[in-house]
């Protein structure tokens, strides 16, 4: 079974022929960066205008690079929601009139649904396992039991952990995308310099919260009472601020590993998947806490956690292994949490 994927969610457009023996033949991602790096973030209007602009030569090149023709696809995928409703009404429409023209079965996938089973697309892995979704606009940790069938054990009080990233980023004058400038900057720094809050560390309960980092961190860049930071300084905040976040997190996760442990006693996986699971640090602290305890851990390659097509192709392979397809009215969602997934889609 060949999939064609269409990711247009944020500011990637993006279109993947992926098939169902876990075969990526083609992954083909523009990134809207440069349109939108004068900004200092995504412009929701500029995203749609570009999206429908790069689209149908996404799409193109990726039948090209796959080799395969439209008539040789089995179904077509497309991301449904949550995301910037601009970008999402092109690839939903895009691929409902390719479905409707080709005579094709058409996938609303729920764009979050595309990263929690990214990992089963890159490793053999059977249901349920622990999921933490960390993203630019999300950060969960989820038990995941099968498509459609979620259970949310935590999420954000405020920011997402990849929006956490980007502001400090702008904050330290870093460009774009915040998360790997922050990375970069990390890796010549002196992460114990600054001694940044690790918020809700220690508490029960598997929630996150970033906002209080956010203010320290900028509390920190005024104490330095100057105008311009020197590089030490950007340095040593982004390294200090990188481990805080990666000791808050693990310590979440380790909650999460004990909750998710007493109701699959069976089953000891963490995966971990979104934007900022890129983050080498994050990987090494969440790698050595399932050594501690005994989880396999799997991390998709970075390429496969930033926003792709792939994702949403695959999200679709598994949902037409149950013979679960849309309907032509779906609408696309701006907000669609996971957990809403089931009664929405079945
Ligand atoms: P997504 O929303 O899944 O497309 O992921 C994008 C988010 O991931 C942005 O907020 C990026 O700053 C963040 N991100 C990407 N690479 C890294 C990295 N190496 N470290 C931390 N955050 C990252
Ligand atoms: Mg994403």
């Amino acid at each position: 079974m060949l999939v064609l994927g269409i990711e247009t969610s944020c500011d990637e457009t993006a279109a993947a022929i992926v098939r169902s023996d876990r075969s990526i033949r083609s992954n083909i991602v523009y990134s809207q960066i440069e349109e939108h790096r004068s900004f200092g973030g995504v412009v929701p209007e500029i995203a749609a205008r570009a999206h429908l602009e790069m689209i149908d030569g996404v799409i193109r090149r990726s039948l090209e690079v796959a080799d395969v023709t439209l008539t040789e696809v089995d179904a077509i995928a497309a991301t449904g929601g949550p995301g910037l409703i601009g970008g999402v009404i092109v690839g939903t429409m895009t691929a409902k009139a390719m479905a409707l023209a080709a005579d094709k079965p058409y996938l609303a996938i729920n764009h979050l649904e595309g990263h929690a089973l990214t990992a089963r697309l890159t490793n053999e892995l059977e249901f349920p396992y622990l999921l933490l979704l960390v993203s630019g606009g999300h950060c969960q940790l989820l038990s995941v039991m099968g498509p459609g069938v979620y259970k949310q054990l935590g999420t954000t009080m405020d920011d997402a952990v990849g929006e956490a990233f980007d502001k400090t980023a702008k904050m330290l004058g870093l460009g774009l995308p915040g998360g790997p400038a922050i990375e970069g900057a990390a890796k010549i720094g002196n992460p114990k310099r600054f001694n940044f809050p690790r918020p809700l560390k220690g508490r029960t309960g598997c929630d996150f919260s970033f906002s209080g980092l956010k203010t320290a961190v900028r509390q920190a860049i005024l104490n330095t009472g100057s105008d311009t930071l020197s590089d030490d300084d950007v340095n040593d905040i982004a390294a200090s601020f990188q481990t805080a976040v990666a000791d808050t997190i693990a310590d979440r996760c380790a909650n999460a590993i004990s909750s998710f442990n007493e109701t699959y006693p069976k089953d000891k996986t963490l995966v971990v998947a979104g934007g900022v699971a890129a983050n080498s640090e994050l990987r090494a602290r969440l790698s050595a806490l399932c050594q501690m305890t005994g989880f396999r851990f799997i991390s998709p390659p970075p390429a496969l956690c930033t926003d792709n097509a792939a994702m949403i192709a695959w999200a679709g392979i598994e949902r037409l292994h149950l013979g679960l397809t849309s309907d032509l009215n779906f609408a696309p969602r701006p907000r669609w949490p996971l957990e809403e997934l089931a009664t929405v889609m079945s």
